[in-house]
């Protein structure tokens, strides 16, 4: 098991610490959103409530009215899209 960091590419700031296998479950095509919400509790959240919702803000999402938990949800799903994109992390996965 290793545990990766959700970074917002924008600020750099670290969002949240979770297992690597979640970033696997919950950034592949199709519907994800069982495992995401399988996976959010499961998440160290280190970001302030108000920097995830910017993140998530910041692809365009609406956050106005959103619980946390939904925030939350859409920050894990938008940040394992993310490291999925990255050779970093596609090398690991190996
Ligand atoms: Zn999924």
């Amino acid at each position: 098991m290793t545990l990766v960091d959700l970074i917002c590419g924008e600020s750099g700031i670290i969002l949240g610490r979770v297992e690597d296998q979640a970033v696997h479950d919950c950034s592949h095509q199709g519907p994800c959103d069982a495992d995401v919400a399988y996976w959010q509790p499961q998440v160290t959240w280190l970001a302030e409530a108000a920097a995830l919702r910017r993140y998530v803000a910041s692809y365009g999402c609406e956050v106005e009215g959103r619980s946390e938990e939904t925030i939350r949800e859409l920050a894990l799903w938008l940040a394992c899209g993310d490291l999925r994109e990255t050779a970093e992390y596609q090398d690991q996965a190996e």
